[in-house]
């Protein structure tokens, strides 16, 4: 089945959709969709997304469980928000973008391991600097998948060095141990989920 930009709402399949929104921190309001749209008019990323928010949150609807976590759609969102401020039912998408990146995980369904790999490589960052090390974080992802782009990169690299917007050296911020405190409390919520 393909969900096109004009087709109309999807089936249903309790089951996906539940498991989505009990996977969304909170409350997703995923049910609430009514297929307007207006997220992915608004979505900066949409040209890059292999379906639109619309047609992601139709695609959970049907049941299209493999399809929804294969979709390039929530590793292409830069979670901005507009959408979510947008959405006339309030329905939280970044969010759910967030849940499904997060199941795509750990089923390993992702089509191109690639956004993944810099999630990985981003949150292993955060949980040693405090946060996030743009230099490192670039060079290695470059490095390992991009890597004949890299002298097309270097000097905007450059360019943003000189202008202090990233630095050479990562920076770690006071008081890992209390961000650590919380990244281990989190997680064993995660786990007992
Ligand atoms: S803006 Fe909200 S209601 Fe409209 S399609 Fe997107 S999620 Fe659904
Ligand atoms: S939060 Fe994600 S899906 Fe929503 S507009 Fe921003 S990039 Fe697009």
């Amino acid at each position: 089945m393909v969900v096109t930009e004009s087709s109309p709402q999807a089936g249903s399949n309790q089951s996906f959709l539940e498991e989505v929104s009990a996977r969304t921190a909170g409350v997703s309001r995923l049910e609430m969709c009514i297929q307007c749209g207006t997220c992915g008019g608004s979505c900066p990323s949409a040209d890059a997304m292999d379906h639109t928010p619309r047609m992601l949150f139709a695609m959970i609807r049907a049941g299209m469980e493999e399809q929804a976590l294969r979709s390039n759609t929530p590793w292409m969102c830069v979670s901005c928000y507009h959408c979510v401020v947008r959405c006339p039912q309030g329905v939280h998408i970044a969010d759910v973008m967030y849940a499904l990146k997060c199941m795509a995980e750990q089923s390993h369904s992702y089509r191109d391991k690639t956004p993944p790999h810099f999630a990985g490589v981003f949150v292993s960052q955060v949980e040693r600097y405090g946060r996030s090390w743009e230099m490192g974080l670039t060079a290695r992802h470059y490095m390992r998948h991009f890597v004949t782009r890299l002298p097309r990169m270097a000097p905007m690299g450059l360019k943003m060095f000189r202008r202090g917007r990233i630095a050479l050296l990562p920076h770690r911020i006071k008081g890992t141990d209390q961000l650590h405190a919380i990244l281990d409390t989190a997680k064993e919520l995660e786990r007992a989920r």
